[in-house]
């Protein structure tokens, strides 16, 4: 039932906008959900005044809300700077009629003031700095003119004022928790956004060179401390200039990125590969003995030589690897050793003809 709710809730703040991680972190949710907050609360306030027969004030109600709806329509069919206008806008109108002809200072309903001095603070950019300082000081002057013109409660009793005091008490509660929420949950997912820029290469959507590298001092260290037996192997693509030369440049980065799919599905889920650079890639091999991880590398090379990559202009490029390999041995006390003896292995692969594996085992 509550996890409804939230789907519900999720799925009305992501109205009209994919998650896009543009450089202003201006908070659409935030909009969104202080339309929801502002609709929902007029609504209340509609029935209200509905059941006591006050039809100025329903009337006034309902148009708070038309535009509310009005706002919220804006923000999500894509004029989002209007909704970002409008709804301080709004609410500060609805918030001090309502105070001044309605609730009077008592009930503190004008409090509701501090939900939009906060949404003046978090949504408006850097570059809106103009309407956010006039949202900030409007509602910070609205707010000293409700508490200090001392207005009496024309319609409502002493009781019912604490009531709405109480209720006011909540809601400006439950907006800025829901608020602070929000932001935190953006950044959250901006930082993880970076975070997977930071490490991932952008052709290949492999791991980086920064990122394996990484993985290689995690997992030569994890594997050092427990034990067990840990392989690297470089793979470079064979005679790739040549490929550049005679197909462009274009369809050799097909190629890159055709290629890396390959050999990131023909590794064992446990083994991490990433792009060292150029046109050379790193396979790290955890918990596996040479021999095993022959079996994985080979497989790869077989994988490649296999595959098409074919140009759009239905032009079918034959590429193959050649890979160097190297385990970890008691005397090593570096990742980096590993890895030069690896690229040895490579180099010994290329001599002996390209489009194999080679083993470098003798330290
Ligand atoms: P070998 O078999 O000895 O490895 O020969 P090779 O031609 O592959 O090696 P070489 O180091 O001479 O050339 C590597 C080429 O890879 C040169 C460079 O232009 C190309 N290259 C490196 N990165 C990229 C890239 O991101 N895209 C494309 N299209 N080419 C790249
Ligand atoms: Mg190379
Ligand atoms: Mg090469």
């Amino acid at each position: 039932m509550f996890n409804t709710i939230k789907k519900l809730i999720d799925k009305l703040l992501n109205l009209g906008f994919a998650d896009d991680f543009g450089n202003d972190l201006n908070q659409k949710h935030v909009v969104s959900f202080s339309y929801l907050a502002f609709c929902s609360g007029c609504l209340i306030v509609l029935f209200l005044f509905v059941f006591f027969q006050m039809f100025f004030l329903a009337s006034f109600s309902f148009v708070c809300l038309s535009l509310g709806l009005l706002g919220w329509r804006y923000s999500y069919s894509g004029y989002y700077e209007r909704a970002q206008v409008l709804m301080p806008i709004v609410s500060s109108v609805q918030v001090f009629v309502l105070s001044f002809f309605y609730f009077g200072d008592s009930s503190d309903f004008h409090w509701l003031f501090v939900n939009v001095l906060i949404y003046g603070v978090i949504v408006f950019r850097a570059d809106q700095r103009f309407i956010k300082h006039s949202v900030v000081i409007s509602s910070v002057v609205l707010f000293l003119i409700c508490e200090f013109l001392t207005i009496e409660g024309l319609h409502i009793t002493a009781e019912s004022q604490n009531v709405v005091a109480v209720t006011v008490f909540l809601f400006v509660s439950f907006y800025v928790a829901v608020v602070i929420n929000l932001v935190i949950s953006r950044l959250k997912s901006v930082n993880s956004h970076l975070r997977t820029l930071a490490e991932m290469d952008e052709l290949t959507g492999l791991s980086n060179r920064r990122k394996v590298l990484a993985d290689a001092v995690n997992i030569f260290a994890d594997s050092v401390i427990n034990g067990l037996s840990c392989v690297f192997a470089i793979i470079d693509l064979d005679h790739f200039k040549k490929i550049n030369d005679t197909y462009g440049h274009e369809a050799g980065d097909l190629a890159l990125s055709q290629i890396a799919k390959v050999m990131s599905s023909a590794i064992r889920p446990q083994d991490e590969i990433g792009r060292y650079g150029g046109e050379e890639f790193i396979v790290i091999m955890r918990d596996i003995n040479l021999n095993q991880a022959e079996v994985v590398v080979e497989n790869i090379r077989k994988s490649v030589e296999e595959m098409l990559v074919e140009t759009e202009q239905g032009v079918v490029i034959p590429v193959t690897i050649s890979a160097g390999l190297a385990a970890i041995t008691p005397d090593v006390s570096r990742y980096e050793e590993i890895l030069a003896q690896a690229d040895k292995g490579l180099y010994s692969a290329k001599r002996n003809g390209r489009n194999r594996i080679f083993i470098q085992s003798e330290y």
